[in-house]
């Protein structure tokens, strides 16, 4: 059981319970029960893209366009902004439309097709580090190239190229909102034969240079963090956050 307010991985301290509610409410009417709020398990199979809760429900984002199936491989939304559905005509009836993604309109998401797109997908997950190259992955997953690459689109919307990408980009994201890594060691660590490719790719994909994703994801935290050390001065006596070399560089 996770602690109260805290997400599987620990980022998200602030999630305020009651975006929570417990398993066997919300169960008893149709309609105006039609959009719930996500329970736990919901918002932990979201998180892990669980194939298991596909067809137990679907979410969308609030302001968004579109609705997903829990395991949709797209950027994980903001926990308090899902809104849950009990069935694929309840998020069209509420103004969604199916994402091109995950296409949580296709029944059972079957076949022989889609299987084959599930299985490059998994395929691109384990070998996300490595060079992309469609001829081995097409080797591995025992089919043509040409076929694997339009049943792919046909069925995420998106070329294996593109995934292996956004997969790489997805983790550098993550490094440069939580570590202090250079820009030069994300690079390398995502896959990326050089910086500079590593830099270029990202700007196509998340529309900035990584340094300033890297600034502007930190901008939130320092507000925060600015408020409350601006709360603590106002109540803090003159002069004390003179250090001995402010001291120094003033004296001399
Ligand atoms: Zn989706």
């Amino acid at each position: 059981m996770l602690p109260n307010g805290l997400c599987a991985k620990g980022r998200c301290p602030s999630i305020d319970p009651v975006f929570f509610q417990s398993n066997n409410a919300g169960h008893k009417t149709e309609g105006a029960k039609r959009i719930r709020m996500m329970t736990r398990e919901q918002w932990e199979a979201i998180e892990g893209k669980d194939r298991r809760a596909d067809g137990h429900f679907w979410y969308a984002v609030r302001g968004g366009k579109t609705f997903c199936k829990p395991s949709c491989p797209k950027k994980l939304p903001r926990v308090d902004r899902v809104l849950v559905f009990f069935s694929c005509e309840a998020a069209l009836q509420a103004g969604f439309l199916p994402c091109r993604l995950c296409r949580p309109d296709r029944a059972g998401w079957k076949g022989a097709k889609a299987d084959l797109a599930e299985r490059a997908m998994d395929y691109l997950e384990n070998h996300m580090h490595e060079k992309f190259s469609l001829q081995a992955m097409a080797e591995a997953l025992h089919t043509e190239g040409s076929y694997l690459l339009r049943t792919f689109h046909d069925a995420t919307g998106h070329t294996p190229l593109w995934f292996h990408r956004e997969m790489r980009i997805r983790e550098a994201c993550d490094l440069l909102e939580n570590t202090d890594e250079p820009v030069a060691g994300i690079a390398s660590a995502t896959g990326f034969s050089t910086p500079a490719l590593f830099s270029r790719v990202f700007a196509q994909m998340r529309g900035m240079p990584p340094s300033e994703y890297r600034r502007k994801s930190r901008d939130a935290a320092d507000l925060i963090s600015q408020e409350n050390s601006s709360e603590m001065m106002a109540n803090a006596a003159p002069g004390v956050f003179w250090t001995s070399s402010d001291n120094e560089e003033i004296g001399t």
